[in-house]
């Protein structure tokens, strides 16, 4: 038994769920609620990925399970942690990530800037007829009057206070202690220069970069899925003396009304009646183009209720295959409603239906009694579903409860 959940309810997973569970349910809840399409919703970004965060290492979840989130406090890493966009581009863009002066990569060649990460949100008829979606992006590029000096020729100058380093060392006496503390330094704002004010670039105000507004084409072929990516290389944001990082457009696929889809195939739920179910018929079915599908059910097919049957080649295309998925159908068969006909049109029914099952006979020793159908109100109804949820302890333990107490009225 784990100590607290709180860290699993964030992401709507619980604690017997497998890692992959838990990163899919962090894909789904960091496209909800990232900041790009949902600006109200930055605390609960950062706890989901302060959640994942701990969740996908093996090492902190088990700590979790264990100790709850103060064991994850007592590790000394508890707080603070990564930063959501951080981490929510490593998930997404997979990319390097030069832009926190990331320590893997060696000192070779220039610095490489983050990737930006967007999600695009695509209806399944899109996934399914592929299409060319404008995306509207801000991003900085280098300050094209000034070329990314921020001034004149000659008007930028190495900061006097602290000599190009971007940083100052400050002194602090506190008590009979002298503490030495870096930091930015205020001169420069840690960018180790200095414009002069009547030269500086008057686009950028000196610094350098401009915002830009880009219209991306994003190509949506055909077939493609729920968290493919689509990369534009080198299309984020531009700073002087780095390699832009990628743009990447992660694909949202939105939940359809009609259509569930699994890979390649599709599932669809159909209503038919009684009669068309044991006598045939047609039903039709819109697809996700112009199409509307007529399926055929031939007199004496016999659909049972809740059976699924597969129309072949009628589910999603295949991502840069020439093939094409399946379609399964499930049926619900419409029963008709109760006292629907009369007696003697029952018993045309049972000259053309196949026979009753003979009853088993009582075994011997046995007796029997009458008894008779009633229809489940809508407590018991509750109580059945919960039962079957296996979620109300509550109404487990009254269950627990009352034993002991029905015995003591027997005594
Ligand atoms: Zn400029
Ligand atoms: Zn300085």
């Amino acid at each position: 038994m784990v100590k607290e959940t709180r860290l699993y309810d964030l992401l709507g997973v619980s604690p017997s769920d497998s890692d992959s569970d838990i990163k899919k349910a962090y894909r789904k809840m960091a496209l909800k609620y990232h900041p790009d399409k949902n600006p109200d919703a930055g605390e609960k970004f950062k706890e989901i990925s302060h959640a994942y965060e701990i969740l996908s290492d093996s090492e902190k979840r088990e700590m979790y399970d264990r100790f709850g989130e103060e064991g994850l406090s007592r590790e000394g890493g508890g707080m603070g942690g990564m930063d959501p966009n951080d981490l929510f581009a490593q998930f997404f863009g997979g990319g390097m990530f030069g832009g926190g002066g990331g320590g893997r990569r060696a000192n070779a060649g220039p610095r490489r800037g983050r990737d930006m990460v967007h999600a695009l949100s695509v209806t399944l008829e899109n996934l399914y007829k592929g299409k060319t979606s404008k995306l509207q992006v801000t991003k900085e590029i280098i300050c094209p009057k000034c070329d990314g000096k921020g001034g004149k020729e000659g008007a930028v100058k190495e900061c006097g206070k602290c000599h190009g380093r971007g940083i100052e060392v400050v002194i602090r006496q506190m008590g009979p202690m002298v503490q030495q503390i870096q930091q930015q330094c205020r001169g420069c704002g840690g960018a180790g220069e200095e414009i002069d004010p009547r030269h500086k670039c008057k686009e950028c105000n000196g610094s350098k970069t401009i915002r830009q507004h880009k219209q991306l084409e994003v190509n949506i072929d055909r077939g493609m899925k729920d968290g493919q990516k689509i990369l534009f290389q080198g299309e984020a944001n531009q700073a002087p003396g780095v390699v832009p990082g990628d743009i990447v457009i992660v694909i949202d696929e939105k939940e359809h009304p009609r259509f569930k889809r699994r890979g390649d195939d599709l599932y669809y739920e159909a209503d038919v009646d009684l009669i068309t179910a044991l006598a045939g018929g047609n039903i039709h079915i819109q697809h996700l183009d112009d199409r509307v599908l007529n399926v055929a059910i031939l007199p004496g097919e016999s659909i049972k209720p809740g059976e699924t049957k597969m129309i072949e080649g009628q589910g999603m295309p295949s991502y840069r295959h020439h093939n094409m998925g399946n379609l399964f159908v499930k049926f619900n068969v419409r029963f008709p409603e109760p006292g629907w006909t009369s007696e003697e049109e029952i018993k045309k029914l049972e000259a053309i239906l196949p026979a009753r099952q003979p009853v088993p006979s009582i075994p011997k020793g046995h007796h029997q009694e009458e008894v008779v159908l009633s229809t489940v109100d809508a407590h018991h109804q509750k109580k059945m579903q919960a039962d079957e949820d296996g979620m109300d302890e509550d109404y487990e333990d009254a269950h627990n409860h009352a034993g002991p107490g029905v015995q003591c009225a027997q005594q």
